[in-house]
């Protein structure tokens, strides 16, 4: 294929930028320990918080529902991809956000992209974003039509100068999008503020709670719910991939946002229907959050254990307030040696480095989960002291 020859240098250039990635193999089930590329390692990599891959209740629910529907609906939701267990999952899903109505959606990017383009058209619209926020909320605001702006992470002030700027005050509509828990820093948005800001000032308020649902907040609810802000919060964005461990998004919200979004989100309606065994698995896995609160404490004990272990070495793990825990290396060279020597001493932790965060911000992000026992957990930090100290970052 001699017209694709330039693709060849391309991934030349992207080695040489160390920004060439081939995806490491799991030889096992997602779990807390598994096999990675033939090795069996403790696994701080997933998103797996409350290890429902392996769950047996969820696992049962998708063989059932195989057994009972088949292995999928062969058509978008509109056309006729929509069984009664969709519906259901809906009710439930807008149940446990505390909202009038739920879409699901095919991923938690799509929702995201499709939630900005259905609802900001026109030039006159502004859409205002934390320079932090997820590559798919970037994505929807580079789909949608209005005009971004975005406010440096977190800075309540810079938020307050864009608000009140001259062209946003005129806009027709505005919409400010926030990630609830930021994925690569683990810290929570400031909602509290941003909630008064925005209602002040007539702007829509969407909060991306990707690595909230299921992990914080009260059964697991959300930031909404951490920070008791039930229905000041205009749009819940959600995914079904990370605590719950399958596959899919959600939008939240009023049921007039629903009704709107079915008949024009183009992700909804050019893509077609999640399986029945996927919906089953989601419905299995806010029965055993509700059912099993066992699971939540374990990954809040977890998590206050393995950061207070990696504090205690003398590792700068910023600013996380949730499972997420980074480990700042500050040097992609270094970030990746620290991984690779992680491995050898069986803990998988990946590097992190530009363009997903900034230069100087190198790190290996970490992630807990109630699968993990204190065993595993003090093996890895001690194998995070040992290598850190080899490597002179602690
Ligand atoms: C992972 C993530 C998404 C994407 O969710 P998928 O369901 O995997 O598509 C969206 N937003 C944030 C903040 C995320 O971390």
């Amino acid at each position: 294929m001699k017209r694709l020859e330039f693709l060849k240098q391309e991934v030349e250039t992207l080695k040489t930028e160390s920004r060439f990635i081939q995806p490491h193999v799991l030889h096992t089930a997602q779990d807390a320990v598994c096999n990675i590329d033939g090795k069996e390692v403790i696994n701080l990599t997933s998103n797996n918080y409350l290890c429902l891959t392996t769950h047996p209740k969820v696992k049962a629910a998708a063989v059932k529902a195989t057994e009972d529907w088949g292995i999928g609906t062969a058509a978008v939701r509109t056309i006729i991809g929509t069984t009664t267990m969709h519906e259901e999952l809906e009710r439930k899903l807008a149940g446990f956000k505390g909202t009038q109505a739920a879409l699901v959606i095919q991923s938690g990017f799509t929702s995201n992209t499709a939630t900005c383009q259905s609802l900001m058209t026109s030039p006159e619209d502004v859409l205002i974003s934390d320079e932090l926020n997820h590559a798919s909320i970037i994505d929807g605001g580079r789909l949608a039509k209005a005009k971004k702006k975005i406010y440096r992470h977190s800075d309540m002030k810079h938020l307050f100068e864009i608000l009140n700027d001259p062209e946003v005050r005129k806009a027709r509509r505005k919409m400010l999008v926030t990630d609830g828990v930021f994925s690569m820093d683990g810290d929570i948005a400031n909602l509290p503020d941003i909630v008064e800001l925005c209602e002040k000032n007539d702007v829509i308020i969407m909060v991306d709670d990707a690595h909230a649902s299921g992990v914080i907040g009260e059964q697991g609810r959300g930031t909404v719910a951490h920070f008791n802000l039930k229905g000041k919060v205009d749009i819940q964005i959600g995914t079904l991939s990370k605590a719950f461990a399958t596959i899919g998004g959600y939008v939240a919200g009023t049921s007039a946002l629903k009704e709107y979004m079915q008949s024009v989100a183009r992700p909804f309606l050019f893509s077609s229907a999640h399986p029945p065994s996927v919906i089953a698995t989601c419905l299995a896995g806010l029965d055993v959050l509700y059912n099993e609160p066992q699971l939540l404490k374990k990954l809040w004990d977890n998590t206050k254990f393995f950061k207070e272990e990696l504090k205690k070495a003398g590792f700068d793990t910023g600013r996380s307030e949730t499972p997420i825990t980074p480990v700042m290396v500050g040097d992609t060279k270094k970030a990746k040696d620290l991984s690779a020597m992680l491995f050898e001493e069986g803990v998988f932790a990946l590097a992190i480095g530009f363009p997903t965060v900034a230069p100087g911000k190198e790190r290996l992000r970490t992630i807990v989960t109630a699968g993990h026992e204190i065993k595993d957990l003090e093996k890895a930090a001690a194998a995070f002291k040992k290598c850190g100290k080899a490597l002179g970052i602690i």
